[in-house]
């Protein structure tokens, strides 16, 4: 494989100077680089959708790693500068210009693959939601990797009792397992954001049965809108949650952060068992 042209020397030429409105804060150390695409585990000849690659500095990465990348890229500024590297990687790179909250990621990727993205914090967390919410357990993505502000990565990852707990954590935690495989300084993006940042590793494990993640959801909703208040209060609207608390031993004068995982799982579970309301 013949050598790149240096990141920075593609964006001069290429005239991508970081767009705010697009959340654009790019990495140019290559190490790092290697670093964040080594998170999923070997590479070589997986397939690898890549959600906002900017310029391509981490598509990079994945390509020196052996991927087959699919790459979803908002910013038509951009693809210039990824059809050069698709040139230096035949086969290896399909550049797909669009909206990543509005592609189907699945097809793009041919049904399966790891998914890395460095992305804006919203459209970052709509997307983790999405993958997170389906209803098909495994889901069709091997793992996720991606990079969020400190702040949110901690939400990923937070266990009860912390402040960072919440619909996040067991959203993430029922049925994956998540943790933070790395921490990046802001000094390593250019420009640099204002906060820390830090690589989330989110791999999919067996699904508790039975139960939904539309009632989980509703739950957590609903027990977290009103973290402060106990959960006789704050799961009021929800039909049933009192006696599911009763039956499971659950202290109704608790709060919504000192509910586990599994606890609101065996919650959603008895709900989910219960019979349906008589028309
Ligand atoms: N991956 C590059 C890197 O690590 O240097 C760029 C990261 S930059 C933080 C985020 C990238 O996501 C930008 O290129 C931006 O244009 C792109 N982006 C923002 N919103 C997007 C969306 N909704 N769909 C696809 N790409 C998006």
């Amino acid at each position: 494989m013949s050598s790149l042209p240096p990141l920075r020397e593609v964006i001069a030429r290429h005239g991508l100077s970081a767009s705010k409105a697009l959340g654009q804060n790019f990495l140019f150390d290559e190490q790092l680089l290697d670093r964040i695409a080594r998170v999923p585990g070997p590479l070589a000849g997986e397939r690898v959708l890549e959600v906002g690659p900017g310029p391509g500095g981490l598509t990079r990465a994945l390509l020196r790693a052996g991927a087959e990348v699919v790459a979803v890229e908002r910013d038509a500024r951009c693809l210039p500068a990824l059809t050069e590297l698709a040139d230096w990687a035949p086969g290896r790179l399909r550049v797909i210009e669009g909206d990543a909250l509005k592609v189907d990621a699945e097809r793009a990727l041919g049904g399966s693959g790891h998914i890395v993205a460095n992305l804006p914090y919203n459209v970052g967390t709509a997307l983790l939601v999405g993958w997170l919410t389906g209803e098909a357990w495994p889901p069709w993505w091997t793992s996720l990797t991606l990079m969020f502000q400190k702040e949110v990565a901690e939400r990923i990852v937070a266990a009860p009792g912390s402040e960072a707990y919440g619909r996040l954590a067991v959203l993430a935690q029922w049925r994956s397992s998540a943790r933070i495989a790395m921490n990046v300084h802001r000094s390593a993006f250019t420009p640099p954001p204002k906060v820390m940042s830090a690589v989330v590793h989110i791999v999919p494990a067996e699904a508790p049965a039975g139960v939904r993640v539309a009632t989980l959801e509703r739950l957590t909703a609903a027990a977290f809108g009103q973290r402060r208040k106990m959960l006789r209060q704050s799961l009021k609207g929800v039909p049933d949650a009192a006696e599911a608390m009763a039956r499971l031993g659950i202290d109704a004068t608790r709060r919504a952060e000192t509910v586990s995982v599994d606890e609101f799982v065996a919650l959603a579970r008895v709900l989910d068992s219960a019979p349906s309301p008589r028309p």
